[in-house]
């Protein structure tokens, strides 16, 4: 039996910890810190590098490193040991304040956009205090931010921290407005909902195109996907449920809340929920259940796949980021209450979050946009491209009551009748989900689904914060001014929600009409990452980050430029992946195969005249016809790949892979997956869709 408040926690340096380990002052100091962001004295890191280090070698650790999240997504670790030299050759176990505090990775290899040059080698990363230290496999993990020598950001957790920050600064103003008085910060609060595969790992090791890429480059469709919609919610088999119970003892020792776990839409796919926490440190979670997945799926004979669409014909994979503001006295702001209609504060944050939706669509969509994304955003799976919010008929019919100056009567909750007597009839939410909405709003909190599933979720939440701090920002710039508060609160939020309802939406986002109706509302439809990333440096966007002290024009530059350079190099080795699959497996496999069937038809022939060998002599034509052509595919995409080292410009070149090479690759696929249909199962290089979707039992 587990003891899960007992084990939760237990390899995390949390405030329990603190507290058991610290000198009470030392204690309250680094609290402060914690709490108001103010910077640590070398004294106090001293002391508290030492009770990290003891509790850490109490827990079998050896070395410590500074974890962080460069521009590649994933996160990066360097450790050291704890060890230093004695005099007489023995070593004691050191871990000081400086070392804590500071660490200075060789950083040249990290993706900087060009802000680094290689030969200024010298990055920083710093301890943030405000997310706990933890053991992972035996060392010491500091979350820290990374910077260059000379101060640009070159991770993603500075500019989240950033943001938090100017959307704490601006909510408070509001607040004040409203008259309260006692809150001193607004913090954001996240709860991503993480979707993911698992197959057999063997099946995985064998497949060139799921260890360079991630995703299946090849095969063809399986008799039986989704269609039944039988896997959604579905009884968990034994070898996944041992997975589920091991990550979540895993993830609880390291203080995360996972909650939920069911089966996906798709066979094979599966979803892991936490419960929210402030978006630091949610962020962090999220990317150790990533790498903690990873690592137990391998620990049960399984791969976990996280490529937002490793299978073609059955679901991608995304995560959902459930968003909400709240004091720091946990009063959720995005709360409607009792009587939304005549609460002017909470409808104030609501049209600051349509404003800032409908202004920033274009950085919503570039939060989600990646090479993996590309194959769900616009599929009949995940919301479209184009960014809209859904806010519920309730809040609609308010805001709408206001614009036409009306009253509103609010909808009386309705029984749900069971019609069964055991069963307790209970009251209907006075609004139904809806399910295809990129932006919702779900009763307390905002839900941005476009996300991919190996997203790391500071992006959407810098953009969100930042853009939410604009527009409250406005709002307190205005309203401060204000002779009558209460008559200016309802003129701006009326005003506000009339400009910007275009971006209101609660019907079907998958419909095929919403893509004229949206181009009508002038809504942006954004169909592949470069053409979404192109818009990254908009001048609007970067007045909006360099006010709120976000990124400055090089560090918004820099994040361009890797989103498109991670782009291209990602497509370059999909299709280098293709042509080396093609080359070295399936075109010997077929042409194996073709002989088999052509010596089979001689031996056929030779039997007796009166045999047919019509069956084999067909098929080996028409496998060779297909072969041919697919040989001809590939030595296009050959060619392409050549012609793009005369791409000049890292936009174009986005464009070239999206617009050519991409395309090519399809058509490559195409026949490959003809090919495997004609095949004998044996003869084919690769496992199947089949036996993958079904590898775990
Ligand atoms: P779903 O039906 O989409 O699975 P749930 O109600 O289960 O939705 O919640 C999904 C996620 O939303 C959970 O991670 C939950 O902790 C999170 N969540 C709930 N309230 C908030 C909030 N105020 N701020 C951020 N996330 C929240
Ligand atoms: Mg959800």
């Amino acid at each position: 039996m587990v003891n899960v408040p007992e084990l939760f926690g237990s390899l995390v340096f949390d405030e329990r910890t603190m507290k058991e380990r610290l000198p009470k002052q030392t204690y309250k100091t680094l609290k402060k810190t914690i709490r108001e962001g103010k910077p640590l004295d070398i004294n106090v890191a001293n002391i508290v590098a030492n009770a990290m280090k003891d509790w850490a070698v109490e827990n079998g650790c050896t070395h410590y490193t500074h974890w962080f999240q460069p521009m590649t997504g994933v996160t990066a670790e360097k450790h050291d040991s704890f060890i230093n030299p004695n005099d007489d050759g023995t070593v004691i176990m050191e871990f000081s304040g400086k070392e804590l505090i500071k660490g200075e990775p060789d950083a040249s290899s990290f993706p900087s956009g060009g802000i680094r040059a290689t030969f200024e080698a010298r990055g920083y990363t710093t301890w943030d205090p405000t997310s706990y230290a933890f053991i992972k496999d035996g060392s010491l993990c500091i979350p820290t931010a990374f910077c260059s020598y000379t101060g640009d950001v070159l991770d993603k957790k500075t500019p989240l921290l950033r943001s938090m920050e100017a959307i704490s600064n601006a909510a408070v103003r509001v607040l004040r407005l409203f008259g309260d008085k006692e809150t001193t910060r607004v913090i954001t609060t996240v709860g991503p909902e993480q979707e993911y595969f698992l197959i057999d790992k063997a099946m995985f090791d064998s497949r060139k195109d799921l260890t360079y890429t991630g995703r299946t480059l090849f095969g063809a469709r399986a008799p039986k996907g989704q269609e039944l919609e039988d896997h959604y919610f579905g009884k968990i088999k034994d070898k996944v449920s041992a997975f589920m119970k091991d990550l979540d003892t895993e993830l609880w020792k390291l203080g995360i809340y996972a909650k939920t776990k069911h089966n996906e839409v798709a066979p094979a796919q599966h979803e892991l929920a936490p419960i929210f926490t402030t978006t630091n440190l949610a962020t962090d979670h999220n990317q150790l259940t990533m790498e903690m997945m990873k690592r137990i799926a391998n620990r049960h004979g399984m791969e976990c796949l996280l490529h937002e669409k490793p299978f073609a014909g059955v679901n991608g994979s995304g995560k959902h980021n459930n968003w909400s503001i709240s004091t720091n006295d946990g009063r959720n702001l995005l709360n409607p209450g009792k009587d939304p209609y005549n609460d002017h504060q909470f409808l104030l944050f609501l049209v600051a979050v349509i404003k800032a939706v409908d202004e920033y669509q274009d950085l919503l969509r570039i939060s989600a946009a990646s090479a993996g994304n590309d194959h769900r955003l616009g599929a009949n799976e995940a919301p479209p491209a184009i960014v809209s919010m859904f806010i519920g008929t309730d809040l609609e019919d308010i805001l709408e009551a206001y614009l036409a100056g009306r009253d509103y009567n609010a909808h009386v909750a309705e029984k749900v009748k069971t019609g069964v007597e055991v069963l307790a009839d209970f009251n209907k939410d006075t609004t139904d989900r809806n399910r295809t909405s990129p932006f919702a709003f779900t009763g307390n909190k905002f839900e941005f689904r476009m996300l991919g599933s190996s997203d790391n979720i500071s992006c959407p939440n810098i953009m969100l914060n930042t853009m939410v701090a604009e527009e409250l920002t406005q709002f307190a710039d205005e309203l401060e001014q204000a002779e009558n508060f209460d008559e200016a609160v309802v003129e701006l939020i009326k005003r506000t929600y009339r400009e910007h309802k275009r971006i209101v939406f609660n019907g079907n986002n998958y419909a095929p009409e919403w893509v004229d109706e949206a181009e009508r509302r002038g809504l942006m439809n954004l169909r592949t990452t470069p053409a979404a990333v192109a818009h990254y440096i908009d001048q609007k966007n970067e007045d909006l980050f360099k006010k709120h002290k976000i990124y400055s024009t090089a560090e918004l530059h820099a994040r361009y430029e890797i989103l498109l350079e991670n782009y291209s190099k990602i497509i370059n080795i999909e299709a280098l992946t293709m042509i080396d699959m093609a080359k070295k497996d399936i075109i010997p496999a077929v042409s194996k195969f073709v002989k088999e069937l052509v010596e089979t038809a001689s031996a056929k022939k030779a039997l007796s005249a009166e045999i047919t060998a019509e069956l084999e002599v067909e098929l080996a034509a028409k496998l060779s016809k297909l072969q041919l052509c697919f040989s001809k595919r590939i030595d296009k995409l050959d060619a392409l790949l050549i012609k793009a080292g005369d791409v000049t410009g890292k936009q174009e070149l986005a464009n070239y892979y999206a617009d050519e090479v991409f395309p090519a690759m399809q058509e490559a696929r195409e026949v490959a997956d003809e090919m495997e249909m004609s095949m004998d199962a044996k003869a084919w290089p690769y496992a199947s869709y089949g036996q993958m979707l079904y590898s775990v039992k």
